[in-house]
């Protein structure tokens, strides 16, 4: 798989600004932010899209879900925010490193745009 630019993000080849890392994952601030917190949570290992994880990524997957609620937490978000994983060039992904958006800070409609 080619580098993408969240790989170069994990690699310190390009700045971010980070908060938070553990060892399977990096989160940092969403550079062009749709809300007043919008942060995105990645696995250090590449995988493209969700649609690529397999049984092996389970407690991986997991991770990333309870990275999210803490970094909520740790943003002051309480108990109001939404995570979208954007699948596929069709429904919005642009970046093929897989991501959990953590957004906050202003109300969502629903059903989503
Ligand atoms: P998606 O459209 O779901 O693939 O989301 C990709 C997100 O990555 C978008 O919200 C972009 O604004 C964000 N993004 C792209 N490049 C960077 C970067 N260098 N640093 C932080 N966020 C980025």
């Amino acid at each position: 798989m080619t580098d993408t630019i969240f790989s170069k993000i994990i690699k310190r080849e390009i700045p971010a600004d980070i908060v938070y890392e553990d060892d399977q994952c990096l989160a940092f601030r969403d550079v062009n932010p749709q809300a007043p917190v919008h942060i995105l949570i990645i696995p250090k290992v590449a995988i493209p899209r969700l649609a690529d994880a397999e049984e092996s990524h389970q407690n991986l997957l997991g991770h990333l879900l309870l990275a999210a609620s803490k970094i909520a937490e740790q943003e002051g978000c309480g108990d109001a925010f939404r995570l979208v994983i954007n699948n596929g060039e069709k429904v919005g992904q642009t970046v093929f490193h897989l991501h959990v958006h953590i957004l906050a800070g202003r109300g969502f409609g629903w059903p989503p745009g």
